[in-house]
């Protein structure tokens, strides 16, 4: 685990506004300071962030950054494209460009594709899973119904189309509880991921009941393999090697929705990673916030710290997703090169049935209403 905080203010993304040359690349990429961002990073990778750039611009490509994305491929996108699968799917749908890269796994591209079925949606690696997407299908949502008949299937957006094809309703980490309460019914069937659903149980008791895989029955669930890694006796000494006592006014330790319910219990703040976030923003706006550490993906860590330099950030880089750590920027750069080439883009390329365009739409559609 490492220490950020000890840095004075930078930026995070390239300024798109102008023309530049490989030298500006680098001196951008030097006056990030950021402490994971070494000068032989800059130095090696300079001239294909250029290249990238360039391309982007040539193609009418948006670049989509997932805040899991480490700093240098985060920073290849424009503020407004980077964000959660969600937020950045549907701002992608709003723009004209043809051309979306998602920076991220195959099953964000996915929403991406859904809600803008006539772009071409490319990703740097299709073969970049997710443990909880990976493990829950279609067929496991139609087992559930059987089990509870009648009961809306409402489903995390961390899943693949085809399972979102089959459900009544999707829903994020920030608007579950809110999502849930707006269903028919005194049951909800919340499916894949079953730390949220235990949290989200929490969250609701009395309100509404929640059912998911493994509880009461054998269906199939999964979890997130970045966030079970986290355990409540980790919080516990992480707390103390890093002296952020509970209720202390000023040290903060946060903790995601899919992180196992004692660490959620234990942290002093938990939510979705915009949650997380607009938290931390509101904090440092007040002064009120010098040393965090976030129950969540590394990553995310590294890209907060040069958003906000004055806190201390400590991170825990063990806790990476190797499903995310699959999208690099030299793929993005072959992706750019491919397409410059006028070169097959099948590589790339995330297509789904137009028939499951139209039927994993719906509980996407329905989630924005409800969210109203
Ligand atoms: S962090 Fe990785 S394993 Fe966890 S939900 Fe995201 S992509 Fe999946």
């Amino acid at each position: 685990m490492h220490p950020t905080g000890t840095v004075p203010p930078a930026e995070n993304v390239l300024n798109y506004s102008m023309e530049l040359t490989v030298d500006d690349v680098k001196n951008e990429l030097y006056k990030r300071h950021h402490p994971s961002l070494t000068s032989l990073d800059i130095e090696v990778h300079a001239k294909t962030i250029h290249k990238i750039r360039t391309l982007k611009q040539k193609h009418n490509v948006v670049m989509l950054g997932h805040n899991y994305m480490e700093p240098l491929v985060f920073g290849l996108s424009e503020k407004e494209e980077q964000g959660d699968s969600l937020g950045l799917s549907m701002f992608a749908a709003k723009t004209e460009a043809p051309y979306l890269i998602f920076n991220g796994v195959p099953f964000m591209a996915e929403t991406a594709k859904i809600l803008s079925p006539d772009k071409t949606v490319l990703v740097a690696d299709k073969t970049a899973g997710c443990s909880l997407a990976d493990n829950f299908g279609a067929e496991d949502v139609r087992k559930l119904k059987e089990l509870y008949p009648g009961a809306p299937v409402m489903i995390y957006v961390n899943s693949y189309a085809d399972a979102k094809a089959e459900s009544d309703i999707c829903c994020t980490s920030a608007n579950a509880a809110h999502i849930a309460k707006s269903m028919p019914g005194d049951t909800i069937i919340f499916v894949p991921d079953i730390f949220f659903a235990q949290n989200l149980e929490e969250e609701l008791k009395g309100v509404k009941n929640v059912v998911y895989p493994g509880k009461d029955n054998t269906a199939r669930g999964a979890v997130c393999e970045v966030h079970e890694r986290f355990t409540l006796s980790d919080l516990l000494a992480i707390r103390e090697s890093f002296e952020i006592p509970k209720e202390h006014p000023k040290r903060k330790l946060y903790a995601h929705w899919e992180c196992r319910p004692d660490v959620l219990q234990e942290a002093d703040y938990y939510g979705s990673t915009s949650q997380i976030m607009k938290d931390i923003a509101a904090r440092v706006d007040k002064d009120r916030l010098e040393r965090a550490f976030i129950a969540s993906e590394c990553e995310l860590t590294s890209n907060l710290a040069q958003e906000f330099p004055k806190v201390q950030f400590w991170t825990a880089c063990s806790v990476r997703c190797s499903h995310m750590a699959k999208v690099r920027i030299d793929k993005i750069a072959d992706i750019l090169d491919a397409l410059d080439n006028g070169d097959d883009l099948t590589d790339y390329e995330v297509t789904l049935d137009p028939e499951v365009i139209d039927k994993a739409r719906l509980p996407i559609e329905r989630m924005l209403e409800a969210s109203i």
